[in-house]
């Protein structure tokens, strides 16, 4: 009988998506039931600054069957609680989007609803005082969440902050160890099948590469997805501008931040991701509104530690791939699109394409349903992503520059206005299907970029205001008893994953 199972897989690309694929792939697949290779070129080196990461990145070490302390000394990472907004909803303001929950849900009741009320009142602080990330962000604790339900210390969520560079090279080490075979060459051209399909890749050698499968990780030119298979692209620019990034590192001063801070300018945002050795920072901005030797002056002028060497400038279109899996090639990675890093979502969605491909793996039929459902779910994810980034932009007082009247004002996409609306006149928001964001984070971001809903929850007044005060209180209390508990981040990643001097 003919097989009819997938036996090649040929990756394109050495980046952090590309590793990420093979290392997932030889794991699942275990090296038995497909060949993988991946080819990369030392000549087209890789973006490198995605650094900041999202809690679901727990899921995907564990699927590798990673050591978390050993990956974070390999990796120079410290933790993430969560990101710090410094002047988006106006000049001078700041508020955090903590990872977990808000408070503790009452009679089923979302916390916030009881917040809202008190807060109507005058009668309770800022939300941010009622989650545990962001409590001990701004205080620069730390520790791993215990196993002891009753306490906010089980319900710290958190993520990391890597150096990228060290991230592939770590999932190198740990694809090649289960079979995946590198190649360092340059792809120079690409021949289809009649029907389509890619048949191989030829490198600047003359070697040809043939697989079933083609995983594109090129990186913004998508070789495969869009040179090879004229797949198109979906601009977005007009709901999220920016199009540039300058970025540097810098000497650490103090002690790591466990969070990122995303500091607004006047035409675009500015990035500090602490890591063990060193900080990462950039300036995201938009040049339609800023000249780039302007926007690297305003990184420069505002970097608290010294230049490591000069900044970089990376360029890019926020959209997505309009099909990210076309014929017999799967585009994951910055070939499937860009959205622009302030939730530091996109190595997620290289996570997360990657789970839904072995969920959809093919075999050599390439039956196209399944890539047809593969694509309806990307662009689901990617949307519900896009219309939370847009808000940061959108929800703002700011007036003080041209570009911040553009986003304070520019049309937005209907199901970002109806999720804006619900929340605005009832203060509810709902995670649709399998969207990324739940409604803790919009909830967080929407009360601080300045929307107030007009009510509140009416079941709320089954409680006595008197009792929602003391339970507020003792939410808060709970918490700041808790934080006072935890060791410094520093303290905590020194005992537990301290690296050594880099190479
Ligand atoms: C300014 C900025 C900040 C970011 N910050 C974050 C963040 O904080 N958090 C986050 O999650 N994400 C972030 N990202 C996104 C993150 O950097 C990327 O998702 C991630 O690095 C994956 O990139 P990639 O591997 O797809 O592409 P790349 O890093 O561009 O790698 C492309 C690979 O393809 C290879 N290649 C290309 N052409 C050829 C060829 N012809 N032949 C052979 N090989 C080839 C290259 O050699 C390279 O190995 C950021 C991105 C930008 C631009």
């Amino acid at each position: 009988m003919q097989d009819n199972n997938i036996r090649k897989i040929a990756i394109i690309g050495g980046g952090t998506s590309g590793w990420m694929s093979a290392a997932a792939l030889a794991q699942v697949l275990r090296g038995k039931y497909s060949e993988i290779t991946l080819i990369e070129s030392d000549d087209i080196g890789t973006v490198g600054v995605g650094e900041a990461t999202v809690p679901p990145m727990h899921i995907f070490n564990r699927m590798l069957d990673l050591n978390e302390a050993d990956f974070m000394r390999k990796t120079q990472a410290t933790f993430k609680l969560g990101i710090q907004f410094v002047n988006w909803a106006r000049l001078g303001d700041s508020y955090l989007h903590g990872f977990g929950d808000i408070g503790k849900d009452i009679n089923a009741i979302r916390f916030y609803h009881y917040w809202l009320k008190l807060s109507q009142q005058g009668l309770v602080e800022d939300l941010d005082n009622y989650k545990i990330a962001s409590v001990a962000a701004l205080q620069g604790k730390f520790m791993l969440p215990i196993d002891q339900p009753d306490s906010p210390l089980s319900e710290i969520a958190y993520a990391f902050h890597f150096d990228a560079g060290l991230y592939a090279r770590y999932l190198r080490e740990y694809a090649e160890a289960r079979g995946v075979k590198r190649i360092e060459g340059k792809v120079i051209n690409t021949r289809l099948f009649d029907n389509g399909f890619i048949e191989a890749v030829t490198l600047e050698s003359g070697e040809q590469i043939t697989a079933d499968l083609f995983i594109d990780c090129s990186g913004f030119r998508g070789l495969l997805i869009e040179e090879a298979l004229k797949t198109g692209y979906e601009d977005w620019s007009h709901w999220l501008p920016c199009d540039r990034a300058w970025a540097v590192a810098t000497e650490n001063c103090g002690e790591p931040k466990p969070y990122t801070k995303a500091i607004a300018h006047s035409a675009g945002w500015q990035w500090c991701i602490p890591l063990q050795h060193r900080t990462g920072n950039g300036h995201v901005f938009s040049s339609k509104f800023m000249s780039e030797d302007e926007a690297r002056s305003i990184l420069m002028n505002n970097l608290d530690g010294q230049a490591k060497g000069e900044p970089r400038l990376l360029k890019f279109i926020t959209g997505k791939r309009k099909k990210v899996w076309q014929k017999n090639c799967v585009a994951i990675g910055l070939s499937s699109g860009f959205m622009e890093p302030l939730e530091s979502t996109s190595i997620y969605l290289v996570q997360s394409a990657l789970a839904r491909l072995v969920t959809l793996f093919p075999n050599k039929n390439f039956d196209q349903h399944t890539i047809d459902e593969f694509n309806r779910q990307s662009d689901f994810e990617v949307e519900r992503i896009r219309d939370f980034l847009i808000l940061h932009y959108h929800a703002t007082s700011r007036n003080d520059s041209v570009f911040w009247d553009y986003c304070r004002t520019m049309a937005i996409p209907p199901t970002l206005t109806e999720k804006i609306e619900l929340f605005k006149s009832s203060g509810r928001v709902f995670r649709t299907a399998a969207e990324m964001f739940s409604d803790q984070s919009w909830i967080a971001v929407m009360n601080g970029q300045g929307i107030f809903p007009a009510t509140y929850h009416p079941l709320v007044d089954r409680l006595s205001n008197d009792d929602v005060v003391r339970r507020a209180e003792n939410i808060k209390k709970v918490i700041e008893k808790s934080v006072a508990l935890m060791p410094s981040h520093a303290q905590f990643i020194n005992h537990y994953c301290k690296a050594g001097i880099p190479d």
